[in-house]
């Protein structure tokens, strides 16, 4: 079951979901074929968070995410966007929420 990667709620399937897009630093880049998801260390909040790994040749690889944190709320994703800027030995540029 997805979480909120940073409140860690679960998603019921009629609520929107956000997801907040992140480009890697070119060597911690994970990629997959067919997309998955991974857990994430974050220094920061020494814990691990759920990450949508997109496949490759999906549309959000060709718009250069390299992983995407699902998110519950614009209020969830401005934390997490905080957090993760911070993780700057992992995570190069951190992008607006998108709606998934
Ligand atoms: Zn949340």
């Amino acid at each position: 079951m997805l979480r909120c990667s940073w409140c860690m709620k679960k998603f019921k399937n009629a609520k929107p979901v956000y997801g907040l897009n992140v480009k890697f630093v070119e060597e911690k880049k994970i990629s997959d074929s067919d997309g998955r998801m991974v857990h994430i260390h974050l220094e920061s909040r020494n814990t691990s968070v759920p990450m949508i790994v997109p496949g490759e040749n999906s549309e959000a690889d060709k718009q250069g995410m390299d992983g995407i944190f699902p998110i519950c709320s614009e209020k969830c994703g401005d934390k997490m966007g905080e957090a993760l800027s911070k993780e700057i030995s992992t995570i190069q540029t951190v992008n607006k929420t998108i709606k998934l």
